[in-house]
């Protein structure tokens, strides 16, 4: 195979650990192309060429398009229309297809669902009047939830009472919504997957994700769970790779209830931070195993090595501006910054994966270093 240029829609830090990525690999890949509207973005950091502009900017994809010989992207919010345009110009992956399903919540658990795979009860919510009947079918709590470009929960209304649904309602206005039964989960994981363009399919183990304020705050990989459920939870990986189409690697967010049951909550059609901790504790990390899945390459070892715990570095709430980080040397510590010049309340800045590396530790082991790990790595105002 002659080496291809690989094209990038979006250059933040996934554009950046995929380019970082790509250039370990220049047998197949000889340049990294991004789009992103930042100048000199994470990935151009790293040593990707870029296109200034929007992610969204129909001349500007395909300008990229042209560019190269395969393209492929970081974020979902992608327009999926363009993209079919630009599939006559280069090779996509994931499809644009595969991302018109997955970007919109409602599109994407009614496939889940027509393909039996396990997902909370939902309903698509047309109008004011729409909501209050349909949310006779449901219980309270109930989720009214954005269907599409939503973020880290902030598309989310948690309906509690009667009471809520006239408010409810206008605060989404202008937007298409779903409403969906609250699960009571006892835990919230996630398993990246990655299917390549020959169909073949790898799972990396199950991870234990805490969120604060709906954003990512670690993933604790293995996850603390029996080992029915992580089989469970990796089953139900491997099978919805197996109906989605289109290849590269999936980020796929679960619950598992309180009767121990895996609940598909939502899919990444990309890399996903749940998974950043492969580059250390894992033989492939998830973004050479993009590259390998989109490439036709035979997938890589998917197989644990170390239990480790991958912590975000986020912007401190009552601070936006320029910052330093300040991070003494550590024994089995790996800090990754994403090269941001700005802080911003809650911005994922970086992370760091705190590492396992004789298998001696556990998880239990591992949360009580991450404690005094956490308070010596500073972010302080420049
Ligand atoms: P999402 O907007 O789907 O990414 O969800 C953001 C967060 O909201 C998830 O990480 C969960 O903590 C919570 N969440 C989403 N859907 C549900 C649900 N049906 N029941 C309970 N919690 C949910």
């Amino acid at each position: 195979m002659l080496a291809q240029v690989l094209g990038l829609i979006g250059g933040g830090q996934l554009g950046m650990m995929l380019t970082e990525a790509a250039k370990k690999m220049p047998q197949y890949i000889s340049e990294v192309i991004v789009l992103d509207p930042t100048k000199n973005c994470s990935a151009a950091q790293v040593g990707a060429k870029q296109i200034v502009a929007d992610y969204k900017d129909k001349d500007a994809i395909l300008e990229l398009a042209s560019k190269v010989d395969i393209l492929t992207y970081e974020i979902e919010s992608g327009n999926s229309e363009v993209l079919k345009m630009a599939e006559a110009k280069t090779t996509i992956n994931p499809s644009p297809e595969t991302l018109r399903i997955i970007q919109d919540k409602f599109l994407q658990k009614s496939f889940l669902r027509e393909n039996n795979m396990p997902v909370t009860d939902f309903v698509a919510i047309e109008s004011l009047d729409d909501l209050k009947e349909k949310i006779n079918d449901f219980e309270y709590p109930a989720l009214l939830k954005v269907r599409r470009d939503a973020y880290d929960g902030r598309g989310n209304y948690k309906i509690k009472s009667e009471n809520d649904l006239e408010k409810s309602y206008p605060y989404f206005a202008g937007k298409t919504l779903m409403l969906e039964r609250f699960v009571d989960f006892k835990m919230e994981v996630s398993v990246i997957a990655a299917r390549n363009t020959k169909g073949q399919i790898a799972t990396y183990p199950v991870v234990e994700n805490i969120h604060e304020n709906n954003i990512l705050r670690m993933t604790i990989t293995p996850a603390r769970v029996s080992p029915s459920v992580a089989m469970q939870a990796e089953k139900v990986a491997h099978d919805t790779m197996q109906v989605l189409h289109g290849a590269g690697v999936f980020g796929i967010e679960m619950f598992v209830t309180s009767q121990d049951k895996i609940l598909i909550n939502e899919i990444a059609p990309r890399v996903h931070n749940s998974g950043h901790h492969t580059l250390q504790s894992s033989a492939t990390s998830q973004f050479e195993q993009h590259l390998r899945a989109i490439l036709g390459l035979e997938l890589g070892n998917t197989k644990l090595l170390h239990p480790t715990i991958m912590y975000n570095i986020l912007g401190s709430d009552n601070f936006q501006g320029r910052y330093k980080i300040t991070a003494p040397k550590l024994e089995n510590v790996y800090l990754k910054m994403y090269g941001k010049t700005e802080s911003k309340p809650q911005r994922k800045l970086g992370h760091f994966n705190l590492v396992d590396a004789d298998n001696t530790l556990g998880a239990e082991g591992l949360l009580e270093s991450l404690e005094s790990i956490k308070n010596q790595i500073k972010l302080e105002p420049v």
